[in-house]
């Protein structure tokens, strides 16, 4: 990429005469994840300037590499626990996504997960309020803990350990949810906060230690399929698409949707089954075996999606076995080149200082 594709300058948004939405300056953080990196994309395709914060603590490159191509897109590494670099265009709108997701990453390192997800969301925070950015946050179905009350509804307040190996991230969570709401009443920013229910699909990290991707990746590779106690608890799967499409309609929704927003797929299977519906399509001779359920594994997850329904119109529309079907096509594609993507030849340029544009 060309220096000159990396100018930054600031897009406000304005809407046109004929009602469609002129380009606005974004910036996503945790930009290079998996689904920071499906968000940047679907806002670059809408001719929007895009401008991804992340340090590649568990996000790639590679998952943007795509993206580096449009003059309208920039990566900056940057940690989020720091103030956000003040080089930056201003933004109208900012998407926080910076968090480690998967149990496996965010109990590596606890402390420094509970501090991303304060620190983080205040860094985020100060610099909406500075640029007058209406600002997303990315929150979780792990506020409800090991839920009591099934489906989960926006108004169920949770049952979460406060001192589990989950905690740092369930409570870091919570805390931010806190932060961003009273931010909101304190300063008059525009927040919206969309709690996100297990999603899967394509560039998640295969190193991660999720259930899709495990499944998926020993399915492949003819392993056994490590299935975590009897297997009996379940999860309600969201297609990455359908995902995005949740965050971009509530990005624009106006101020009569407040508070938080439960964005998943309703349809609920058990772990087991999952293991068996990825035996089959994959074809795999993989045998399932199981191994202990870790502590705090929640039995139940469903969301009740009645207010992102009401209040966006959105709904899910990819059925589990067709994103299963596209998400085993790209972790074949890895497969074969072991670690690599097939038509992806990830560059890694670490940039010398924080806040540096990455040239990919
Ligand atoms: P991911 O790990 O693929 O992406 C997270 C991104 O944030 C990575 O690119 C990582 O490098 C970046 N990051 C982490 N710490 C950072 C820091 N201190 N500074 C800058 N960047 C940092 O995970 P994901 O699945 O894409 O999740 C994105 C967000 O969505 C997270 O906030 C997560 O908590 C939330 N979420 C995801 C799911 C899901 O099923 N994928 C479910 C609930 C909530
Ligand atoms: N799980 C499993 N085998 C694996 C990985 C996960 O049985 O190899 C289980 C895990 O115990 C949990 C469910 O699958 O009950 C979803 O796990 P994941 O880490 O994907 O997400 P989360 O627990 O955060 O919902």
């Amino acid at each position: 990429m060309s220096p000159q594709h990396k100018v930054t300058r600031p897009v406000r948004q304005t809407r046109t005469g004929r009602g469609t939405v002129a380009p606005k300056s974004i910036c996503v953080t945790g930009g290079a994840g998996f689904l920071g990196s499906h968000l940047c994309a679907r806002l670059i395709s809408e001719g929007h300037r895009v401008t991804s914060i992340d340090n590649f603590h568990t996000g790639r490159p590679a998952n943007v590499a795509a993206l580096a191509r449009s003059n309208r897109f920039e990566m900056v590494e940057h940690d989020v626990i720091d103030t956000l670099p003040e080089r930056l265009p201003a933004f109208d709108e900012i998407y926080n996504l910076a968090c480690p997701a998967s149990p496996v990453h965010y109990q590596s390192d606890p402390v420094r997960t509970a501090l991303i997800c304060a620190e983080g969301a205040v860094n985020v925070l100060r610099r909406a309020e500075r640029d007058g950015a209406k600002v997303m946050h990315a929150s979780t179905s792990e506020v409800y803990g090991d839920p009591e009350i099934h489906p989960q509804r926006e108004d169920y307040c949770g049952n979460v350990n406060t001192v589990g190996p989950r905690s740092c991230y369930d409570e870091g969570k919570r805390f931010a949810e806190t932060l961003f709401t009273d931010f909101a009443r304190q300063s008059g920013v525009v927040v919206k906060i969309v709690r996100i229910f297990n999603t899967y699909g394509p560039r998640m990290q295969p190193d991660d230690g999720r259930v899709v991707s495990n499944f998926i990746l020993q399915a492949l590779r003819g392993d056994d399929i490590t299935v975590y106690g009897q297997g009996e608890q379940t999860r309600s799967f969201c297609y990455v698409d359908d995902l995005i499409e949740g965050f971009v309609r509530l990005m624009v929704s106006g101020p009569e949707v407040d508070g938080p927003v439960n964005i998943g797929n309703p349809a609920e299977i058990t772990v087991g089954e999952l293991a068996r519906i990825i035996i089959e399509m994959t074809g795999s001779s993989s045998k399932i075996v199981h191994l202990p359920l870790p502590v705090d594994d929640p039995r139940r997850r469903r969301p009740d999606i009645t207010r992102a329904r009401t209040l966006l119109g959105w709904g899910p529309q990819v059925p589990l076995t067709e994103g299963l079907e596209k998400t085993i096509r790209y972790f074949a594609g890895i497969n074969q080149t072991q670690g690599q993507p097939l038509g992806h030849a990830p560059v890694f340029a670490p940039a010398a200082q924080s806040g540096s544009t990455v040239h990919i």
